[in-house]
This record gives structure tokens, sequence and C-alpha cells, in this order.
């Protein structure tokens, strides 16, 4: 049964197009079209998928511009990002189109005989990707799946299809084999759920929500499916009183507000030494008020719409509706403006957080919304940085070396900057602790994630 999906535009609500979504029948097909088409794509010589891959990275450059703009209208991402989003598939694909000739295995020291080892593909690989970075998400699944020589069935998420079925087309286009990686756009409980039971499907790789990733480890148990699992995040932002306050109170906007504060990464959690709590709020009012939140297709916009208008009713519950939802209400201490009218706007919101009990202190939200926490010394504030169920992400801010090591080590999250913000690099690797996921992507090793170790010793007595 088919089914069709309007794809909004979250800054006018108007509908962009209509899709049809693709059912189980067309995916079991594509699924079959993948184990077919396998053989043949790991047979094409690691030079040869080396030199697609680049090929494919050419073609999404040629396309960067109209990339960016589909995801402007498609997801409300700012037009300076979505254009970095598009490159990141650009840089992520060039990264792992060296991988093919590098997919080293090791010879071991044995008697007797000669010991390898071997990176074999897993054969089909699917990725499921969230709507709130479509682009850059898919490429971390597909490129190093493909560079592996696995085949790929894709699902973007319901709400942001777009650009992934573009990305599927321009590899097509850029001399990909049909087959070898395939884009279906449909539902999570359909599509989704039907790469998970699916028997030829060898590995599920999924970045969402926890709630879903913990029912998609559960369904793969009973094949034994490998899982990579890149789920949700509360992250810490540390402002030690040693710190350059003023350059972690500029910058802490953007570390939260960031896609519209919808990122796993984002820095949702301020914790600020006691002693320059009140010089870093007065510094971070007037950054968060200084914010352009607009029209995302506007170059100097720094913050969108939210992707739509139940991801808004999710925020207001922490906020607006907090109390008809059965909790306090948080205390709201300043906030940033935002257009109203059409669009699903939401404005940049800082609250003081009562205790590390508050609803809004521990759950994600997934939107333009922070709570700030003082607290005394290093213990405290690692402590109150753990005491959390995610561990994705995080900051710690200050000029004291021993320290900045210290506590980078005692936080227990995946991926962690100092001085900064920063959280991805296509370079170095990315994943959670505790319910962030299970499984690390990009950077070196992320090959050993779309491969098997496969031992085989030849015996020389015979
Ligand atoms: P979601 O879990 O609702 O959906 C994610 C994807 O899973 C979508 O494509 C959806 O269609 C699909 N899906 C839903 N139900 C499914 C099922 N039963 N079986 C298989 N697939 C199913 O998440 P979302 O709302 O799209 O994204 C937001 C969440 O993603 C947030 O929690 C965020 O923190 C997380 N996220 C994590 C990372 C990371 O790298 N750790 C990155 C981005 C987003």
């Amino acid at each position: 049964m088919s089914t069709t999906h309007d794809v909004i535009n979250p800054a006018t609500e108007e509908v962009v197009t209509t899709l049809d979504l693709v059912g189980v029948e067309e995916t079991d097909a594509a699924i079959a079209k993948a184990v077919e088409v396998g053989p043949a794509w790991r047979a094409v010589s690691p030079a040869d998928r080396g030199m697609l891959l680049r090929r494919f990275a050419d073609v999404v450059e040629e396309h960067t511009e109209e990339l960016a703009r589909l995801e402007v209208t498609n997801a409300g991402h700012t037009i300076g990002n979505a254009r970095w989003e598009a490159g990141n598939v650009v840089n992520v694909l060039r990264y792992y189109s060296a991988a093919p000739e590098r997919l080293f295995g090791r010879q071991i020291p044995v008697a007797g005989g000669l010991d390898v080892t071997f990176k074999e593909p897993l054969g089909v690989v699917s990725v499921i990707v969230p709507w709130n970075f479509p682009m850059p998400i898919a490429g971390w699944g597909f490129a190093p799946a493909l560079a592996a020589g696995n085949t790929v069935v894709l699902k973007p998420a319901e709400l942001t299809p777009l650009t992934a079925i573009r990305l599927g087309e321009l590899a097509l286009q850029a001399g990909l084999p049909e087959g070898v990686f395939t884009i279906l756009p449909g539902k999570g409980s359909v599509v989704g759920e039907r790469f998970v039971t699916h028997p030829d499907v060898r590995k599920v790789c999924f970045t969402g929500s926890t709630a879903v990733g913990q029912g998609i480890m559960r369904k793969a148990a009973d094949q034994l499916k490998r899982v990579t699992l890149e789920l949700g995040g509360k992250s810490a932002n540390i402002v030690f009183a040693d710190a350059d306050v003023e350059k972690a109170a500029a910058s802490a906007p953007m570390s939260f507000l960031d896609n519209a504060g919808q990122d796993c990464c984002a820095r949702t959690r301020i914790l600020v030494q006691r002693k320059v709590y009140d010089a870093f709020m007065e510094r971070f009012e007037a950054a968060i008020r200084a914010v352009r939140v607009g029209d995302p297709g506007d170059e100097s916009t720094e913050m969108g719409p939210m992707v739509s208008s139940g991801q808004r009713d999710t925020v207001r519950s922490f906020v607006e509706d907090a109390e008809a939802t059965g909790h306090a209400a948080p205390d709201i201490a300043f906030r940033g403006a935002a257009p109203s009218g059409k669009g699903w706007w939401y404005p940049p919101t800082v609250l003081m957080a009562h205790g590390t009990g508050d609803r809004a202190w521990r759950e994600e939200i997934f939107g333009p919304v922070v709570s700030v926490m003082p607290f005394d010394d290093e213990a405290d504030a690692i402590a109150k940085a753990n005491d959390t169920a995610y561990g994705l992400s995080g900051s710690i801010w200050t000029r004291d070396v021993g320290r900045a090591i210290r506590v980078s080590r005692a936080v227990e999250a995946g991926n962690l900057s100092v001085n900064s913000h920063s959280s991805v690099r296509y370079s170095t690797p990315f994943g959670g602790f505790k319910a962030s996921g299970i499984g690390r992507e990009l950077g070196p090793d992320a090959l050993d994630a779309f491969t098997e170790t496969k031992n085989v010793f030849f015996d020389t007595q015979a």
C-alpha cells in the first residue's frame, strides 16, 4: 500500500512537494537488488572503487549550492550551515575514497605457516538517518560502508528526504552501479523496521532517538545483526573561573543554538563556577540577544525555524506548557528574539536550573533551550556534568592545562572540546558513551564498523 507525505518548508509552512513513500515490497526489492549487485561491487578493484567515490565527491561538490538550497527549503537550515553540510558529504567521500586501497589486514607470526587477516565487507548495510542533519549523517554511514565494499540501502527521515534522494541520483550520475546505493524514503515503522528484520541486511547504522535505538538493538539481537547507534545527548559546557570568561560567554549561544538547537551535541547544560557566574550571565545575555533568528536563506541569519510544528510543541512542553504537562514551570532567565507569523519559530531561551532534578536539566529538549547552573569546585563540576544518562559531547573552559586534562578525562562523553565547542571532524572518531550510543563513526577506524575481520592460516608444512 502506497502512502504519500507532504514535505513542508519550516520557515513558511508551505508544501514543497508530495512524495510517495516506499513500502515493504519496494524495500525488499531494493534489498534483493543490493544483494544481487554485491559481489560485483566487492570485486571492483580497490583503486577503481576509490576512484568512483572521488567521482561521487566531485559530482556532489558541483551540486553544493543546489543541495544546500534544498536543505534550506526542506529543513529550515541556515544557508551557511547547509553549504557546510553538503561540503561535509564531499569531504567524507574524499576521506574514505582513500580507504579501499588501505583496507589493511595483518600478518601475525605463528608456527608452521602464514597467518593473515582480511577485512571483509559485511554485505548489505542499512543506514537510518534522522531529520536534524540529513546530509552529513547520511554520508557518515554510506561513505565508509561503500568504501569497505558493502552495498547500502538508506532511509532518510520522513520530514527531510529531499537531499538524500538527490544524493542517490548524483551517485548514479557519478557512475556507481545501480543497486549499490539506494535511497528509500519511507516511514521508520515500515522501511526502518524492515531493515532490522530482513535477514539479508547485515548491519543497521542508526542515528536518532535513544528510545528508537534501543528498540532497534533489541530486534537486531534476533539475527545477531550488527548495529551502530548514535543517539541523544545532554551535553555540559563547563566554565571554570580561570577561563577566558568573555570568550566562553560569547561562544555559548551557538553551542546550543546551532541548527535551532536540534543538534545531538548541543551544550544544553551550562555549568559556571560560582565566582564568575554573574559576570558570565551578564555577557551571555548580551550574546543571546544579539543572535540573528530569521529567514534561513538569508546569508546573515544565525538560527532558522524548528523543523516541524510537532518539534516546536515538544520544546514548548518544557517551557510555556510545562505546567499543562504536569511539570514545574521553569525559571526563564532571558530570551532572544524570533520572528512571528508563519513558520515554526522559537526564541533562544535560557533557563536557570533549580536543581539537577529539573526536567529541562535532565531530558534532551532538541530545541533552542539551555539551562544554567552554578558549581563550586572541580569535583562538583565533574559530578554534575556526569549526572546524566547521556554522554555524547561537551566543552571545558579553563586556562589551567592540568585541569583541562583532568576534567576532560573525567567527563563521561565521547567528544569533548577544550576552550571551544567543536564536536565533529570527518577525520576523528565520533560517538557516545552511556545512553548516547554504541560504536564510533568517522575517523580512521570507521571501516572496522563496516567489515568483519577474517583470519586465515596457510600451512607451509604441507
Ligand atoms: P527518531 O529516532 O524518531 O528517528 C530517526 C530515524 O529512525 C528516522 O529516519 C525514523 O524514520 C527512523 N525510525 C523511527 N522508528 C523506527 C523504527 N521503529 N525502526 C527503524 N527506524 C525507525 O529520531 P529523530 O526525531 O528523527 O531525530 C532526533 C534524535 O536523533 C535526537 O534524539 C538526537 O539526539 C538524535 N541524534 C543523534 C545524533 C548522534 O550522532 N548521536 C545525531 C543526530 C541526531
